[in-house]
């Protein structure tokens, strides 16, 4: 039984769900397939009511929508309610803007006319993580939706409530059977839905081995991905920066979601001058957090999303240490029911220890002291990832210096990064490529197909 939602809090079994035969597999293929010969015909307008009706639903029913992620994957109720209205936001964007960012765009050729056209691929599948359950499905579903495809979607195995919450928004919102369609499916299941000839793009966030297989796979099949993977993302504190503004940001970049993000602060690099003291504060903050249950709002500290990641995490805070890291703060799971880890902080980590390139995925922040400027910037591309990064500083014009030399998909100044619908998002190198979210996410899977009208001219 694959598909499983557990509560992280106390290990209980909430609902086992069976995964799909393939002939129940083949049937939702032929479904979306008719799905998309109607809806690509259908009017933006037309389209945006659905989107907009869905974002409604959401922000109608928050609690019914948040509680699931609280109990399938332990989100502090707070955060899970914020993630269902900045999913709703997501939603709400593209119905408003879709029309706008996909008109067709008129060139200046030197005779004739030429326009470049915006046309949707056909059925998109997308695989994706558990980590932000609805908010992922939302920056995939929106766009492509919008755009005039139709989607199909392999959630996570430990998120099925709220993989099938997801699906049941769009048919509430009014959307034809085979416009979102959830598939609780094996990894096998995946291959072959990437090998089916009617799967015309594919969509995956989630870890670089993930990426790697499902990249390959399409690949062999000549069909457009974009990858959207993981992170080391450095945390920057210049010399001039305001410390106690950059501590607060400091802590929120480690601590939300439990520090299970792709663009949570993973290395935090603090120039020698304020180093000790930002240390001092930063532990003496992360030791503040207190374990208990995320359903109850004055809880801090919530689990992990699964045992099995609490213990992948440990086991790799037990490796770092082996090989020389220092650990300053935590280190150890917190001796309670529940999967629970101590905030943690490591120092001293050599470019020969493992964790100087591996992505932490919790409470685990990894410290460094640098000389100055530069040696903070080569620290912070000496990564295999590249997705997001922060700058800290008082002199704006200096961190938009520093931004330009970190070689990542995005980097935020004085400020932890982050999501909104109008800022694209996404990364290089191990972190993946392609962006979602913003107009750039719309145009991932429409064909920019050209029309050219050329004038006769008459044979003399
Ligand atoms: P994961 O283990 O790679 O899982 C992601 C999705 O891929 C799940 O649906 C999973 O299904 C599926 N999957 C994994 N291996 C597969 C394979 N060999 N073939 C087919 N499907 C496969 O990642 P995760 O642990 O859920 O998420 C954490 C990772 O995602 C972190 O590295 C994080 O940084 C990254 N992430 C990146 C972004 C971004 O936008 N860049 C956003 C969020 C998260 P099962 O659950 O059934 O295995």
């Amino acid at each position: 039984m694959n598909y499983q939602s557990v509560n992280p809090f106390n290990g209980k079994i909430l609902q086992t769900f069976d995964e799909l035969t393939d002939l129940e597999l083949e049937k939702a293929l032929e479904s979306a397939t008719t799905s998309f010969e109607a809806w690509r015909h259908t009017s933006f307008a037309d389209r945006a009511a659905i989107v907009s009706k869905a974002a409604e639903i959401m922000r109608k029913h928050i609690e019914e929508f948040a509680r699931p992620m609280t109990l399938e994957m332990g989100k502090l109720i707070g955060e899970a309610r914020g993630e269902v209205l900045l999913s709703a936001d997501i939603l709400e964007y593209y119905a408003m803007n879709a029309e706008n960012f996909l008109a067709p765009q008129h060139l200046k050729p030197s005779s004739g006319e030429a326009i470049i056209v915006n046309t949707p691929f056909g059925v998109l599948f997308g695989v994706q993580p558990w980590n932000f359950p609805y908010y992922q499905l939302a920056r995939f579903a929106a766009p492509n939706l919008m755009a005039g495809n139709v989607v199909m979607v392999k959630h996570a195995s430990c998120v099925p409530q709220c993989a099938i919450a997801f699906e049941k928004l769009w048919l509430e919102a009014g959307a034809p059977i085979g416009a979102y369609t959830n598939l609780l499916i094996s990894h096998d299941q995946v291959n072959r839905v990437i090998d089916d000839p009617r799967i015309k793009g594919i969509a995956l966030t989630g870890s670089v081995e993930a990426g790697k297989s499902v990249a390959a796979r399409a690949g062999q099949n000549l069909k457009k991905t974009t990858m959207e993977l993981g992170g080391n993302d450095a945390f920057i504190v210049l010399d001039d920066a305001d410390l106690e503004k950059t501590i607060e940001w400091a802590v929120w970049a480690k601590m939300n979601n439990t520090g299970q993000c792709c663009v949570a602060a993973k290395r935090f690099i603090v120039v020698e001058k304020l180093a000790e003291r930002f240390l001092e504060k930063f532990k003496a903050a992360l030791m503040e957090f207190k374990p208990g249950d995320p359903m109850d709002s004055a809880t801090t500290l919530a689990p992990l999303s699964t045992e099995s990641a609490l213990l992948q995490l440990l086991n790799q805070v037990e490796q770092a240490i082996a090989r020389g890291a220092g650990l300053v703060l935590g280190g150890n799971r917190i001796e309670r029911e529940g999967s629970f880890m101590q905030p943690t902080i490591l120092d001293n980590i050599k470019p020969d220890n493992p964790a100087y390139r591996e992505e932490f995925f919790g409470p685990v922040a990894l410290f460094f002291r640098v000389k100055d400027e530069d040696e903070a910037v080569m620290l912070a591309n000496d990564s295999d990832f590249g997705l997001g990064g922060s700058i800290f500083t008082q002199d704006i014009e200096w961190g938009k210096f520093v931004a330009n030399r970190i070689d990542t998909g995005m980097v935020f100044i004085n400020h932890p990064t982050w999501t909104s619908p109008d800022l694209p998002f996404g990364g290089i190198k191990n972190s993946g490529y392609g962006r979602e979210l913003s107009s750039l996410g719309i145009h991932e899977f429409v064909n920019k197909k050209l029309i050219r009208i050329d004038t006769i001219n008459a044979q003399t």
